[in-house]
C-alpha cells in the first residue's frame, strides 16, 4: 500500500509515511513487537473514516484503529505493513447534558479531558487509569478499560450509553443513542465494547456520568499475608458501601517506584504487601468505624501498620505509589506484562503459587505483583534480568508463559482481565475461552468485517 490509495480522501498533511511516523504509530506500549506500519491516516470525522474503510475494503488493505497507543497487549500494533488510522484529530466534545448526566464526544478525546470536562460541570466520569493522560475514550471502549474504580463503578462498559461506529463493511451504525432503556433486539453496542478494533471504528460515543464525589480519602496499610487483605476487604465492606478502590502491591514493586520517583517510603519497616483503600466521601461515622476496624486488625496482626490520609495530597501520594508501577516498569525496563484475573477468594492461594512458579521459571528476572484486589485482577510483571538479552528474554517468555496460563486455568481465571488479548495473549486465549466460543467470535467478525480488513490477526486468527 502507499499513500496513493487514500490521497483523494484526505489532505496530504493528514497522510504520514515517514519511517519515524510508521514506527511510532505502528506500536503501542507493548514493546514485544516492532511497529511496521506502511502509512498513518489522520481522519477528522466519521465520514472520512467511512471513506477510508470503504477504500480499504475495495483494495483489501488492512487497517489498524489507533487511539492513544497506551495498550499493553499489542492490539494497536502494525507488524506487517498495515495502515494505521489514528483518531487523534477526532477530539471534539459536543456537549454535556447535566440533567441527563451524559457527555457526547468524538472517540479520539483523551480520557483525562472527559474526566475534566465532567468535573467542570459538577459531574464525574469514574473510569480512571494511570494512562488516562494519553489514552483515548475510543481506545478505552475498544478495550473495555477497567482501572482503579472497578470495585465500585464497574468497567468502561457500564458507562457507555451510545456509540457511533463504522463497521468493516463501511456502514455507519448508531447504537442506542442516549437511551437508558432499549430492548429492541441484539445489543451491538455491547459487542463493540472490548472488541479491540476488530469489528469497526468507534467514531463517537455518549457516556454516562455520575455525581462528583467531594473527597477521596485513602487508607494505606501493610500486611504480612495476602489472606489478611481479604479479611480487611470483607470487614471494610461491612463499614461502607463507598469503597471505591482496593489496590495492592508488593515490596518489590515499591522498590522499583522509589528508585525512579521522589516519593517517601510510607513506613520505616519493610513489609511484604501494601494496600491502598479508597473510601469516597467517607463520613465521620465511617471514619470512626474504620479506625476501630484497623485497631482490631493491628491487635490481631491482620495488618502490620496503617496510615489514614490527612489531606487529599497525602491520599494522592498513596495512590501514586500504586499507579506508578506500570509506567515505571514500562519506561525503564524490558518487561513482559501479564494482566490476569481469578475469583477474589482465590487470590491468596493463586498469588502464592504464581509467585513461586514465576520465580522458578524466569530465573534471574524480577517478579512484580500488584493490582486490584477487589476485582481479583493481578498484574504480573516479569522484568528482564541483566544476564539476558532482549531477544533471549522474550523467547523465554514465549517458551515458558504457558505454565502461568495453565495455573490460571486451574484457578478458573482469565488470561486477560483488562488489557485485552491483542497479539501478546492470542496464543493463550484457549486457556480462558473454549473452541466453540472462539468459533462464534470468528462468525461475529465475519458479519461486521467480511473482508477481514480491521485489525487482522488480533485476538484470534480467522
Ligand atoms: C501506565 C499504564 C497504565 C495502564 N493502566 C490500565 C488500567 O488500570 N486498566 C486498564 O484497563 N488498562 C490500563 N492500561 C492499558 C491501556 O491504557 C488501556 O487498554 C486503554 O484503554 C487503551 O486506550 P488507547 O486509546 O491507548 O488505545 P490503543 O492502545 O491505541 O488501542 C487499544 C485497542 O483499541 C483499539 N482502538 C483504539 N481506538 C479505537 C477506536 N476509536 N475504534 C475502534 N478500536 C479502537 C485498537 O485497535 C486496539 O485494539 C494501562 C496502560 C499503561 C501504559
Amino acid at each position: 500500500m502507499s499513500r496513493n490509495s487514500f490521497k483523494d480522501l484526505l489532505p496530504e498533511s493528514r497522510i504520514l509515511d515517514s519511517v519515524n511516523d510508521c514506527e511510532a504509530y505502528g506500536h503501542d506500549w507493548c514493546r514485544a513487537y516492532e511497529g511496521k506500519a506502511s502509512a498513518v491516516l489522520l481522519p477528522e470525522n466519521t465520514r472520512e473514516v467511512q471513506a477510508i474503510v470503504q477504500r480499504a475494503g475495495e483494495q483489501k488493505i488492512a487497517l489498524i484503529p489507533s487511539g492513544g497507543r497506551t495498550g499493553l497487549s499489542a492490539s494497536a500494533t502494525a507488524t506487517s505493513g498495515e495502515v494505521v488510522v489514528s483518531l487523534e484529530r477526532m477530539r471534539k466534545i459536543y456537549g454535556i447534558d447535566i440533567a441527563e448526566q451524559t457527555i457526547h464526544c468524538q472517540a479520539g478525546v483523551i480520557t483525562e479531558q472527559i474526566q475534566r470536562a465532567a468535573k467542570e460541570h459538577g459531574l464525574y466520569y469514574p473510569i480512571d487509569l494511570a494512562s488516562a493522560g494519553s489514552s483515548q475514550i475510543g481506545g478505552n471502549i475498544a478495550t473495555n478499560a477497567g482501572g482503579i474504580h472497578v470495585i465500585r463503578y464497574g468497567s468502561t462498559r457500564q458507562w457507555v450509553l451510545g456509540l457511533e461506529v463504522v463497521t468493516g463493511r463501511g456502514e455507519i451504525l448508531n447504537l442506542n443513542g442516549k437511551l437508558v432503556k432499549n430492548q429492541t433486539g441484539y445489543d451491538f453496542r455491547s459487542l463493540f465494547v472490548g472488541s479491540e478494533g476488530t469489528l469497526g471504528f468507534i467514531t463517537e460515543c455518549t457516556l454516562r456520568l455520575t455525581r462528583l464525589p467531594r473527597s477521596f480519602p485513602r487508607i494505606f496499610c501493610a500486611a504480612r499475608e495476602m489472606s489478611d487483605a481479604l479479611r480487611i476487604l470483607e470487614l471494610a465492606r461491612s463499614v461502607s458501601n463507598s469503597i471505591s478502590a482496593f489496590e495492592f502491591f508488593t515490596e518489590a514493586c515499591l522498590q522499583y517506584v522509589l528508585q525512579h520517583h521522589s516519593f517517601r517510603r510510607p513506613f520505616s519497616t519493610v513489609y511484604p504487601y501494601y494496600f491502598v483503600i479508597e473510601v469516597e466521601d467517607m463520613t465521620d461515622e465511617e471514619s470512626l468505624r474504620f479506625q476501630e476496624l484497623f485497631a482490631t486488625a493491628l491487635e490481631q496482626a491482620w495488618v502490620s501498620d496503617v496510615i489514614f490520609s490527612q489531606s487529599q495530597q497525602q491520599a494522592d501520594d498513596f495512590m501514586e505509589l500504586r499507579e506508578r508501577i506500570g509506567e515505571t516498569t514500562a519506561s525503564h525496563y524490558v518487561v513482559q506484562k501479564n494482566d490476569i484475573s481469578v475469583p477474589v477468594s482465590s487470590i491468596p492461594a493463586f498469588l502464592r503459587d504464581v509467585d513461586e512458579l514465576a520465580k522458578s521459571t524466569f530465573v534471574g528476572c524480577d517478579i512484580l505483583l500488584f493490582g486490584h484486589v477487589g476485582d481479583g485482577n493481578i498484574h504480573l510483571n516479569i522484568v528482564k534480568g541483566e544476564g539476558l538479552s532482549r531477544d533471549e528474554f522474550f523467547a523465554l517468555c514465549r517458551a515458558k508463559e504457558s505454565t502461568i496460563f495453565e495455573l490460571i486455568a486451574k484457578y478458573h481465571g482469565a488470561v486477560s482481565a483488562e488489557h485485552g488479548i491483542g497479539l501478546l495473549k492470542k496464543d493463550y486465549l484457549h486457556y480462558s475461552r473454549t473452541m466453540p466460543d472462539v468459533e462464534l467470535m470468528r462468525g461475529v467478525k465475519r458479519v461486521f468485517d467480511p473482508d477481514g480488513i480491521l485489525n487482522p490477526g488480533k485476538i484470534f486468527d480467522l
